[in-house]
This record gives C-alpha cells, sequence and structure tokens, in this order.
C-alpha cells in the first residue's frame, strides 16, 4: 500500500488530523480544525516546510473541514485513513478494517461514550464521503486494555450489570500506554518486562504493563475515574452521587458536569486547568494552587503503588502527556512519594528533560526500577496500527 496514512480523530466540534509517512523521517502535516459549527470555526496547521498556517472557515462542519484538511495534504494522497475512537467496549482487541459491523459495533457502544463515539461516527461517515476509495481502520482507545484479568476490569457489582449492560472496567489512553511502553521496551536494557505507565495530560491514566500486554489501568467504565485531572475528579467515593442528589436536590447532568467539567486541577486550585499556572500559582504561595499540585501527585504516586500489585516485577516507570513530558515538578514530587520502590533520580537529567525530549531520568548506577521520559506518539501509534491492519487484510 502507499504508505501514508491520515489519522484522525473528530471531536464533536473538532477534527486533529495527521498525515504520517512510515519514513519516521519524513516531514508530518498536522493540524486541528475546531469550534466546528461555529462562526469562530477554523483550522490550524503546519506546512512541510514548518510554516504554520491559519484558515477561518465560518460555520463549516465536519465534511467541509476534511475538504479544507484535504487541499492541506500539498497533493499527498493517503493510502489509508486511521480513525482514534474512543471506546470499543468488548468487541474489539485491535484495530479493524471499518465496514457496516465494525460501524454497528461502534453505535452499540455510543452508551458507554456518549460524548465520543457519535463524533467519532460523523467523523468516519465524513470521511468515507471525502474519500470513498481508501481504506478506512478504526483504533480503539480501549483496545490495549482488553488483556485485563478479570480480578482487575471487574466491579464488584451483581453479576447481571457485567453480562447483560457492559459494565466493567475498560481503560482509555490505549495507544499512548502501548506507544510509551514499547519504546522503552526498545530504548531500555530491561526489555520489555513490568513497567508501570503515566500519560499525564488533560485526561490522566496510570497503567500496568507486563510484557507488551495491560493488566490493569486506573481508568474504568468512562474516563472518569482514577487520577485527579484537568477538569476531571477522578475517583470520589461512589455513594457521592446519591448525596449531592438527595442533600443539594442536584440532576445526574449536574453531577456530572461537576464531576468531568468543573473539579479536578480547577476545582482544587479555583483557578485553573492548565498545570503550567497550577506550578507558578503554587511557587507564588496560592494556597488552592498549592493543594491542587500536592493532591494531584499524591493521587499518581498512590495509583502506581497500587497498579504494582498487577506486576511479577518492576523493571520501571514511564512519564508521558503534557505534563509528563514537561514538568520536573510533577515527577520529582511523584517519586518522592514512592521511596520503598528505590527510584533514584538524576535531578540534572530530570530537570533538563523537556519539550519533546525522550530520556532515562534516573542514576546510572544504582540497581532499582529506570525512571523514563517519553514523549508520546499518539498519532504515529495510530498510522502504524492503521498500516498493519490494512496490510494483513490484504
Ligand atoms: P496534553 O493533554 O497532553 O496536551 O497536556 C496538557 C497539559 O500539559 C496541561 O495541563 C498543560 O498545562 C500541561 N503542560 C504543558 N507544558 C507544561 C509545562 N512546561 N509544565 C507543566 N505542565 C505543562
Amino acid at each position: 500500500m502507499n504508505t501514508s496514512v491520515l489519522v484522525i480523530n473528530c471531536g464533536s466540534s473538532s477534527i486533529k488530523y495527521a498525515l504520517i509517512d512510515s519514513d519516521p523521517n519524513a516531514s508530518r502535516l498536522a493540524g486541528l480544525a475546531e469550534r466546528l459549527g461555529s462562526s469562530e470555526a477554523c483550522l490550524k496547521g503546519n506546512t512541510s516546510s514548518g510554516k504554520r498556517f491559519t484558515q477561518t472557515l465560518p460555520n463549516a462542519d465536519h465534511a467541509e473541514a476534511l475538504k479544507a484538511i484535504l487541499e492541506r495534504l500539498e497533493g499527498r494522497v493517503p493510502g489509508a485513513v486511521g480513525h482514534r475512537i474512543v471506546h470499543g467496549g468488548e468487541h474489539f482487541t485491535q484495530a479493524a478494517m471499518i465496514d457496516d459491523h465494525v460501524i454497528d459495533a461502534i453505535e452499540a457502544t455510543a452508551a458507554l461514550a456518549p460524548l465520543h463515539n457519535p463524533a467519532n461516527l460523523a467523523g468516519i461517515a465524513a470521511t468515507q464521503d471525502v474519500f470513498p476509495d481508501l481504506p478506512q481502520v478504526a483504533v480503539f482507545d480501549t483496545a490495549f486494555h482488553q488483556t485485563l484479568p478479570p480480578r482487575a476490569y471487574r466491579y464488584a457489582l451483581p453479576e447481571a450489570l457485567y453480562t447483560e449492560y457492559g459494565i466493567r472496567r475498560y481503560g482509555f489512553h490505549g495507544t499512548s500506554h502501548a506507544y510509551v511502553s514499547q519504546r522503552a521496551a526498545t530504548l531500555s536494557n530491561r526489555g520489555a518486562g513490568g513497567w508501570l505507565t503515566a500519560h499525564l495530560g488533560n485526561g490522566c491514566s496510570t497503567s500496568a504493563i507486563w510484557n507488551n500486554q495491560s493488566l490493569d489501568t486506573s481508568m474504568g467504565l468512562t474516563p472518569l475515574e482514577g487520577l485527579v485531572m484537568g477538569t476531571r475528579s477522578g475517583d470520589v467515593d461512589p455513594g457521592l452521587h446519591a448525596h449531592l442528589h438527595r442533600q443539594l436536590n442536584w440532576s445526574l447532568d449536574e453531577i456530572d458536569n461537576v464531576l468531568n467539567k468543573q473539579s479536578g486541577l480547577l476545582g482544587l486550585s479555583g483557578l485553573t486547568n492548565d498545570m503550567r499556572e497550577v506550578e507558578d500559582q503554587a511557587l507564588a504561595g496560592h494556597k488552592g494552587a498549592k493543594l491542587a499540585l500536592e493532591v494531584f501527585c499524591y493521587r499518581i504516586a498512590k495509583s502506581l503503588a497500587a497498579l504494582s500489585c498487577a506486576l511479577p516485577q518492576l523493571d520501571g516507570i514511564i512519564f508521558t502527556g503534557g505534563i509528563g513530558e514537561n514538568s520536573p515538578t510533577v515527577r520529582r514530587n511523584v517519586l518522592a512519594l514512592l521511596p520503598h520502590f528505590r527510584f533514584s533520580v538524576d535531578d540534572v537529567a530530570n530537570e533538563a528533560t523537556i519539550r519533546g525530549k525522550e530520556g532515562k531520568v534516573d542514576n546510572a548506577d544504582h540497581h532499582g526500577p529506570e525512571v523514563w521520559v517519553i514523549p508520546t506518539d499518539e498519532e504515529g501509534r495510530i498510522a502504524m496500527e492503521t498500516r498493519h491492519c490494512v496490510e494483513t487484510s490484504e
């Protein structure tokens, strides 16, 4: 097949795209169409010479935005399209060529991801209109975690809720956890042993990976479970929902909105969901920001310690995502809370590893588990899985 893959990540009002060649040295054309459906809709991206562009697309819908994206591919024609699909339920353990059955299965899973799957499906439909002859592949955020054993994926709820309604833990950020753990296995002398991964961005999750297989992860039925995130609460007492309803008369939508959009770093700091600002304000002595940073790091450490139970041995930990890649402070604070794991951080390397740098940030002469910072490449991983899926189906 033609080796370049157009990776598409459709949200309800946005399309993130990247045209990725199989040659890792070839330049990537990438960008984001956002605020679709509004008068402020626009497309931003880069050219192959590295220049940035912004194009206004007033009131454009997904199909119009895709046509504008196509014109920005500088005449390069992709050989396939890879779609990031948030929820694949139990149907998908790996990427799948998109056909009517796959679309039906993604639709059937929409109840588990009501914000994401319908937008992903709209993206598939619009892309099929624009590229009717290209193979299209669905790559699922949940698929990598389909190796979780029952002890990790079952909630302690009546069995019928699982067997009849699919209520179980699925996990997300699968392409990121898969990419960074396989990259660490390649770079480190330890190989594919036992790795803990911390994807820390606007959404945050941890994972325990043994021999390239996910054995446990912090997100669950939805991406709300687990760590403190930009605006998401992560774990709360499951009794909280009933309490808020009974005591404050909040509706389900209000509760959902508060836990997903007004909590996390934003809720704790009272200021912002942006970790850069939280760190700056914490340094300046802002009480809310200090607390937000403290709770954020403590909950990551607690989650990593818990996930270590899934691994027969611990070879190392990997930080990734906007915060994991760029915040020496968060990495240092998290590791300081795990002294019994015998990590040994090289402070100079830790401070210097930011802005897309990949590297090991522990002291080379110690014998404990390693500490890596690996910039994630979800688009690159989706392109790789898309290519593999097309080639094996030919
Ligand atoms: P992502 O969702 O992976 O793009 O990550 C977004 C998060 O990364 C936001 O909370 C940003 O504040 C955070 N981030 C980006 N750069 C830095 C930095 N230099 N220091 C701390 N956090 C950062």
